[in-house]
């Protein structure tokens, strides 16, 4: 009789131990997101980004000689390394980015005042237009006087090009869907921008993909101050004020790009 009692016991347990092991146990981890078919821009699924290749120079208006700094290059290098790997983790592999450094400063044809108006607020877009026209003309098309064959028609096979203008003067500027970002380089030689200099370039950058900023902000009449509403947690929005190791890009935003 004990013997059929132990039988019982035995399967009772391993009953138990299947329910707990392998129906009961919650899936908490997400699955990894899955592309289906290449990814493209934000909301565009006519602009393929398997493959990304950035053109980055640093640009000194010819009034600003004085000021250029010797390891531009170096700044440079380190940072779209980081939005680089960034990009990587983000997209997981179905979006890659590379980059190729112009060798040389760019002495900027005209004075600081010609490309940034007398309005640099939001961010000075108009030395973002004035800059990437200028560069365009000279460096990335056939007769400019920067030209040269070297870099110019040997750059990597992409998708996508788009312009990072590393900026002797001020501000932080990239347009929804245009192919260009300007950055100063104050950003990443001045210590009150040291958290988040990376994740500025890699904010206006996301941009020229065409995702819209995660916040909004108001300005209440009468007292001048700043509330900012509607904003998400990703690097759109509130994290875009924080080192880029803390930030993100939301899923919802990856799933506009094709990211399942
Ligand atoms: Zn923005």
């Amino acid at each position: 009789m004990w013997k059929y009692f132990a039988l019982l016991l035995i399967g009772l347990a391993s009953a138990l131990s299947f329910l707990y092991f392998r129906v009961g146990v919650p899936k908490i981890y997400r699955e990894p997101a899955l592309a289906t078919t290449p990814l493209h821009f934000y909301d565009n699924p006519q602009k393929p980004i398997s493959r990304i290749n950035v053109t980055a120079v640093y640009f000194v208006p010819s009034d600003k000689q004085t000021e250029q700094i010797d390891n531009w290059r170096e700044l440079l290098e380190e940072n779209l390394s980081k939005l680089q790997k960034f990009h990587e983790l983000q997209f997981q592999g179905y979006s890659r980015l590379t980059y190729k450094i112009y060798e040389q400063p760019i002495i900027g044809e005209k004075e600081s005042i010609f490309y940034d108006t007398d309005n640099t607020n939001k961010g000075n877009p108009e030395a973002l237009r004035t800059t990437a026209a200028e560069i365009e003309k000279r460096l990335l098309s056939a007769g400019g006087d920067l030209w040269n064959d070297k870099f110019s028609s040997q750059l990597p096979e992409a998708d996508y090009q788009p312009l990072i203008i590393l900026y002797e003067g001020v501000g932080a500027s990239g347009a929804v869907g245009e192919p260009a970002v300007l950055i100063s380089r104050r950003y990443f030689t001045e210590l009150e921008y040291q958290q988040e200099n990376t994740t500025t370039l890699a904010h206006e950058f996301y941009h020229t993909l065409g995702i819209p900023d995660g916040y909004q902000e108001k300005i209440q009449e009468g007292y001048g101050l700043q509330i900012e509403k509607l904003t998400t947690s990703d690097i759109m929005g509130l994290g875009r004020q924080g080192p880029l190791e803390r930030t993100y890009l939301g899923s919802q935003t990856l799933q506009r790009f094709g990211l399942e």
